[in-house]
C-alpha cells in the first residue's frame, strides 16, 4: 500500500486526497444535523424497505417507488446486478477503461467479461454493439466514465440503446449524473418507461458528499426493482445513511454549490496543467485523467509531498494519473507537487 510511505499519523492527518473523487465540500450542513441527531438511530435495525428514501426518490425523478432499490453505495448495486443475471455460460460487456468494479463483479458470478476497445477513452458505441454475443445478459456503461472522464453524447447513448436487444440488462452507470450541464445530461431517468430492459445506477458518494456512509440506488423496470430487492440484504442500507441521504436530497443549494465548485477546481487544474505543459482527457466528471510517462514515480513524488492521487495502472493506464477535484487550496498543493516531479518523470 503506497500508504505505508507516510512516516506517521500526523502526516496521514495532512495528507490531501485526491484519489477516489469525493466532494471536498463535505456534505450539506443539513446531513450534518442529521448525523448530530443520529444516535438513537443506531441501537434499531434500519427500516428495511427504505421507504421514505425510496419515495423521496421516486418523487424527484417522477417515478413509482417500486422502481427504486437502495444499496449499500452503487457498487452492491453492481455486485447484485451480477448475481441476479450472471453465471458461468452468460458474458457481459463493457468498454476497455470502464469502471474497474464491472469486469469484478462479472469473474465473481463465474461469467464471462468481454472488454471492447475504447474509441478516445471512451464508450464506442458501435462496438459495443456489435461486442454483444447470444449469452450476453448485461451491458455496463459508465457515463460519464470513471477514470477517464468521457462522456457518450444523449443522442448516441440513446441511439444505442435503441439498438440493443431486450435480453441484455442495460446498466447505465451515472456515479456522476449531477456535474452535468442541461446541454450534456442524457434525459436517461424518462426512457425508463420505453426500455424495460434499462436500469440507472446513482450514487450519493460523488456529489452529494456522502462516500463513507455507503449509500446508492438504482432506477429500472418494477420488475428488475424487485428481483433485485429479493435478493438483498433486508438491511443492507444502514439507518444513518437512509436518513443522512434523505436530507442531502432536500437540500438543492449545497449541491448547486457543489457543483460550481467542481467547475472552478476543474477549470483551475485544467488551467494548471495546460501551463505545465501536460496532456489530459477532457472531463465530464470531477477528477481529472491526465498523462505523465512514469506514473508511478510521480504519483510516489507526490505522496511525499502530501499528495495522493490515484494510479491507473490496473486499467492498463501506465503513463496516466488520476487527480479528483479538491478544494481551491488542494488542487493548488497538487499542481505544485506535479511542478517540482515532472522534471523527474521524462517518458522513457
Ligand atoms: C464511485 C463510482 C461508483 C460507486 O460508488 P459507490 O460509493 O459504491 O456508490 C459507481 N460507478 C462509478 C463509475 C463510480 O466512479
Amino acid at each position: 500500500m503506497p500508504e505505508l510511505l507516510l512516516t506517521s499519523e500526523i502526516d496521514r492527518a495532512r495528507l490531501v486526497k485526491l484519489a477516489s473523487n469525493e466532494n471536498p465540500l463535505g456534505p450539506s450542513p443539513r446531513v450534518l444535523e442529521v448525523l448530530s441527531r443520529s444516535q438513537t438511530l443506531v441501537s434499531r435495525y434500519p427500516d428495511p424497505s427504505g421507504f421514505e428514501l425510496r419515495h423521496a426518490l421516486a418523487r424527484q425523478h417522477g417515478l413509482n417507488p417500486e422502481q427504486v432499490v437502495l444499496g449499500n453505495g452503487s457498487s452492491e448495486i453492481l455486485e447484485l446486478l451480477a448475481h441476479a443475471f450472471l453465471s458461468p455460460g452468460t458474458s457481459a460487456v463493457y468498454s476497455q477503461y470502464a469502471f474497474i468494479v464491472y469486469p469484478i463483479v462479472t469473474k465473481a458470478a463465474g461469467a464471462r467479461g468481454i472488454e471492447v476497445e475504447a474509441c478516445g477513452f471512451g464508450n464506442d458505441p458501435e462496438a459495443l454493439l456489435n461486442a454483444i454475443m447470444e449469452d450476453t445478459r448485461i451491458l455496463f456503461i459508465a457515463n460519464p466514465n470513471n477514470p477517464t472522464g468521457t462522456l457518450l453524447a444523449p443522442d448516441l447513448l440513446l441511439n444505442l440503446i435503441q439498438q440493443i436487444p431486450q435480453t441484455v440488462l442495460i446498466v447505465l452507470d451515472e456515479a456522476y449524473f449531477e456535474y452535468l450541464s442541461a446541454a450534456t445530461a442524457p434525459r436517461s431517468v424518462e426512457w425508463l418507461d420505453k426500455f424495460p430492459n434499462l436500469l440507472i445506477a446513482r450514487t450519493f458518494s460523488k456529489a452529494y458528499g456522502l462516500a463513507g456512509l455507503r449509500i446508492g440506488y438504482a432506477l429500472a423496470h418494477p420488475s428488475v426493482a424487485n428481483l433485485l430487492n429479493r435478493i438483498r440484504q433486508p438491511f443492507n442500507v444502514n439507518a444513518v445513511a437512509q436518513a443522512a441521504a434523505l436530507a442531502a436530497l432536500a437540500d438543492k443549494d449545497h449541491l448547486e454549490q457543489s457543483i460550481v465548485a467542481n467547475q472552478a477546481g476543474v477549470s483551475q487544474i485544467t488551467h494548471g496543467l495546460q501551463r505545465l505543459g501536460v496532456e489530459y482527457i477532457q472531463t465530464h466528471g470531477n477528477f481529472i485523467t491526465f498523462r505523465v510517462g512514469n506514473a508511478q514515480l510521480i504519483q510516489r513524488g507526490a505522496l511525499g509531498r502530501g499528495v495522493l492521487v490515484r494510479e491507473l495502472d490496473n486499467y492498463g493506464l501506465l503513463e496516466y494519473l488520476r487527480v479528483s477535484v479538491g478544494t481551491a487550496d488542494e488542487n493548488r498543493r497538487f499542481l505544485q507537487a506535479l511542478e517540482n516531479l515532472l522534471p523527474m518523470a521524462e517518458p522513457a
